[in-house]
């Protein structure tokens, strides 16, 4: 097997991969080079398909705005969001927001070069910065992508995927990557490794994450022995495409339209936000998906529709570009016609247990962006705080992570030559249709894990998921990606069964029809391999 050894080791390339890795090399203090490991082609990510913008508070332009960012954000967290962290994330926006600016991830602005604002759901003024208009996400990691492939001090292997950490009594000196078209595996050495992978959207049958969101932070973290915290929480968006011809990445229609005026109406043509809300089609993601929800199950719908052709179309067209041509291509007219549209799980709050910059249970082991439970989202992600979160945290991590001597030594000891051991082992023949029993486990989260849940739906997944488990538990490596992913999304499922079973209350986004009250006291959710 090849062995290669780097100071640092990325893993994942979407905007907290790609930004941590540029600020590293951008140390004065760094020597040696830093490598990033990405499943996908560079920059394919949950980051790039981001439309709606990043939350931020530019003081010129905002009155009290960090404070005022800071308690939206506390709110919609439901107890279990740290005003500390939110605090100085908040107070970071700026930096970070103009530090990207500057790198060409140029925001759209007015005429006097003054950053333009959206409103999202939960904010309480309009805070949300965007590029590109519609196509936030694809400016900002277009503008990344072109520094990191500049770099010379950074290596990428792209279709490359970590199905390992090194993991030894010292902490974690590297992973074990596996080669998507090779179908080779490399032996990475490092003196620290930051997991930047992202979020778990693709164990639900539809999903408004691409086909790289299969857990495998989770499971990787996991199974190193890292702690995992409050990861039942998992946002579900109320508004993604449904077409005729069915799919299970739902392609999103971002809140922003919802921000300019857009009203959802049932199967007969009525509006119903205001029954369930006051704030109607601006409540946060939780009430207005269950109310979606719930006018389907009434009319016995597959989806309820979304209503624009009271915007005037100008402002639909120079707002919405990218979901006017996605629909156009599918026959819809934004502009008059009605979008059908239903819920699909949108992106992990919970996650892995991390400090602002990174820091986890585990020595040498960091873990930023969607992947990383910080305490900022708390129990609720207010809409467009997670591209933030994910810069604020990258830039901390690369202040803070500690830089060592040029001359990496590889520090393998008897834990890791064995992890090693496993993987030089020769390939077995594997028959198993893959692409069958992930979309058997997307049915059953869907169906059992979804947004509304209750202790006997759970308790069947639970059953289901851990026999799954057993047959899989002999295997140690896998002929393609999709095993590996597969393994991954069952450890990702596991876990997010098991805790959604333990907290019996409801809370920010999750909820449960038997529990249906919050309880006093907001607790976080813990879970650690044999614990
Ligand atoms: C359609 C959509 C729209 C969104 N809109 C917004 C928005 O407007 N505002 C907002 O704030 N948030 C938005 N979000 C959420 C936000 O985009 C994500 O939470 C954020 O971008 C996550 O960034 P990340 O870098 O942590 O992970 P990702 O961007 O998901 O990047 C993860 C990377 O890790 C790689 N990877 C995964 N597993 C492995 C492995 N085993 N080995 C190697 N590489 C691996 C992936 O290929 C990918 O490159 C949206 C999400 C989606 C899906």
């Amino acid at each position: 097997m090849r062995t290669v050894k780097y100071s640092t080791l990325v893993i994942g390339s979407g905007i907290a991969g790609l930004y941590a890795a540029i600020k590293i090399v951008q140390r004065k203090d760094f020597q040696g080079k830093l490598l990033i490991v990405t499943k996908c082609p560079l920059g394919e990510s949950n980051s790039r398909y981001a439309q709606g913008g990043i939350a931020g508070v530019i003081s010129k332009n905002l009155k009290d705005g960090v404070s005022l960012h800071i308690s939206d954000t506390i709110k919609s967290g439901a107890g279990l969001s740290n005003p500390n962290v939110v605090e100085y994330v908040a107070a970071n926006s700026e930096r970070v927001i103009n530090d990207l600016d500057s790198m060409g991830a140029e925001f759209d602005k007015d005429e006097n070069g003054d950053y333009l604002y959206a409103l999202g759901g939960g904010h309480s003024v309009n805070r949300v910065l965007h590029a590109g208009e519609d196509s936030t996400g694809m400016v900002i990691i277009n503008a990344l992508v072109q520094f990191v492939k500049n770099s010379p001090k950074i290596d990428i292997m792209p279709k490359s995927m970590a199905v390992e950490l090194l993991i030894s009594n010292n902490g974690c000196k590297g992973a074990i990557v596996f080669d998507k078209d090779l179908k080779e595996y490399t032996s990475v050495y490092s003196d620290s490794v930051v997991l930047a992978s992202g979020g778990i959207g693709q164990v639900y049958k539809y999903t408004t994450n691409p086909y790289g969101a299969t857990g495998d932070g989770v499971a990787l973290a996991y199974m190193a022995g890292a702690k995992l915290k409050d990861i039942e929480f998992i946002q579900f968006h109320p508004t993604a495409l449904v077409l005729n011809k069915e799919t299970k990445n739902r392609y999103l229609i971002s809140e922003a339209v919802r921000g300019e005026g857009g009203k959802l109406l049932n199967n007969s043509g009525e509006e119903f936000m205001s029954k369930y809300s006051d704030k109607k089609e601006l409540s946060s993601r939780d009430i207005v998906t269950r109310a979606i929800i719930s006018e389907m199950e009434k009319e016995q719908s597959s989806n309820v529709y979304l209503k624009l052709s009271d915007i005037n179309s100008d402002i639909i067209l120079k707002r919405f570009p990218s979901i006017w041509k996605k629909c156009k291509t599918n026959g819809i007219d934004i502009t008059k016609d009605l979008i059908p549209v239903a819920h699909a799980a949108h992106y992990m709050i919970g996650g892995v247990e991390a400090q602002l910059n990174g820091k986890t249970s585990i020595d040498d082991l960091y873990v930023i962006g969607e992947l990383a439970s910080t305490e900022f989202h708390g129990a609720n992600r207010l809409a467009s705080n997670s591209l933030l979160e994910c810069v604020v945290s990258a830039d901390k991590l690369a202040q803070d992570i500690p830089l060592k001597s040029e001359n990496i030594e590889i520090q393998s000891d008897n834990e890791i030559e064995s992890i090693i051991e496993k993987y030089s082992k020769t390939e077995i023949q594997d028959d198993t249709n893959y692409h069958e029993l992930k979309n058997q486990l997307r049915e059953l989260m869907w169906n059992n894990v979804g947004i509304i849940r209750n202790e006997k739906a759970l308790t069947e997944a639970k059953n289901k998921i851990e026999r799954l488990l057993q047959d899989c538990k002999n295997k140690v490596i896998y002929t393609d990606f999709n095993g590996y992913e597969y393994r991954n999304m069952l450890i990702a499922s596991n876990l997010i069964t098991e805790c959604a079973l333990r907290r019996k209350e409801s809370r920010g986004a999750h909820y449960r029809s038997d529990y249906p009250y919050t309880k006093e006291e907001a607790i976080h959710t813990y879970i650690r391999k044999g614990e």
